[in-house]
């Protein structure tokens, strides 16, 4: 499909999308994006909550018992990897970057435990970067779209970045995550209600 179709019709869905993680600085938001693996929004914000009015800093949880970490967020699931992810990085902060979240791609994805998508959703949200962070949903409505045809998370992100004006980048992820989340499910996407159904070229294959 033309790329313009695409960004023209998620912009009338959705103009205001944003992240919708809860964090208010760039550590929080790393910590939450860590946790939101696997995991609804609406979750972690919860477990968030409680745990950044404890532990907020890097070396809150650097010096945390990973026990007491996993206990506090077991409710987000893959809690023993995530709790390993945290601290990992929030050591690496302290250690390699005077206790702050680094700010450009290459320093973020060297912090242990920090991949492409994490450090991209970081960039977007904590340091309003041209990021385009490839998830299950922008991956899954990408191919469907037929903007990009490959089952690789980083291979669809530079084919994207190809299609979209820098500018769109950010924005298009959060407004393809929804989309994603809430029309073109991975289960039984709802073409009938699409504002694709014409254009798309999976959508009768679909319905
Ligand atoms: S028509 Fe169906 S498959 Fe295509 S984008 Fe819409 S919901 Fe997804």
């Amino acid at each position: 499909m033309d790329s313009n179709v695409v960004m023209n019709g998620l912009d009338v869905m959705y103009q205001d999308a944003e992240c919708e993680l809860k964090s208010n600085t760039p550590f929080e938001t790393l910590v939450a994006v860590i946790l939101s693996a696997q995991c609804t929004d609406k979750r972690v914000n919860m477990v968030t909550q409680e745990l950044f009015k404890t532990h907020n800093k890097p070396e809150d949880f650097a010096s945390m018992p990973i026990e007491e970490l996993e206990q506090r967020i077991h409710s987000c699931g893959f809690y023993h990897n995530k709790a390993k992810s945290i601290k990992s990085a929030s050591r690496d902060i302290i250690d390699r970057f005077g206790g702050e979240v680094p700010s450009n791609f290459d320093d973020l994805t060297s912090l242990a435990g920090v991949g492409r998508k994490t450090a991209n959703v970081v960039l977007a949200v904590a340091f309003h970067g041209d990021a385009l962070a490839v998830d299950t949903h922008v991956l899954r409505v990408s191919n469907r779209l037929g903007l990009v045809k490959t089952e690789n998370p980083n291979v669809c992100e530079d084919n994207l970045k190809l299609l979209f004006p820098k500018e769109k980048w950010s924005k298009l992820h959060y407004q393809m995550v929804l989309f994603g989340r809430y029309t073109c499910k991975a289960i039984k996407p709802e073409c009938e209600n699409c504002v694709f159904n014409r254009e798309c070229p999976n959508s009768r294959d679909l319905r």
